[in-house]
């Protein structure tokens, strides 16, 4: 099982995930809803370049919208294209991009360089 943490502060973002194969980008339909998300709660997936891990929107509890309204675009949910729109809810770094509009996928993008997974059956001492 894998947790989250901001690489800031070390906040905990995320409950315990389970990693699981990347889904294929979904096809989205030229209709007006929000998309299945992308990944089961619970698990996480590792982007094409390594850059992101893709969680379900409801599994970053630690993380809180983006004070500057801006980065909260979207007419149904969040479009995400402005840059990051969660932030740490402890010292307010820039962690994660939510998708959640009606033409997105609904994902939580977490910035592989603004977090930091540990494992928890690794060493103990965390
Ligand atoms: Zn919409
Ligand atoms: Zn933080």
């Amino acid at each position: 099982m894998t947790l989250f943490t901001c690489a800031v502060c070390e906040h905990l973002l995320t409950g315990d995930l389970q990693e699981s194969p990347a889904s294929p980008a979904s096809d989205r339909l030229l209709v007006h809803r929000i998309a299945d998300p992308r990944v089961a709660q619970g698990t996480y997936a590792i982007n094409y370049d390594a850059t992101l891990f893709i969680l379900h929107p409801d599994d970053v509890p630690g993380a809180a919208l983006h004070p500057d309204s801006r980065r909260r675009g979207g007419c149904c949910g969040l479009h995400g294209q402005d840059g990051p729109n969660l932030v740490c809810t402890d010292c307010g770094a820039e962690v994660a991009t939510k998708e959640s509009d009606c033409w997105t996928e609904n994902l939580v993008a977490l910035i592989a360089a603004a977090v930091v997974s540990s494992t928890e059956s690794s060493s103990g001492t965390r």
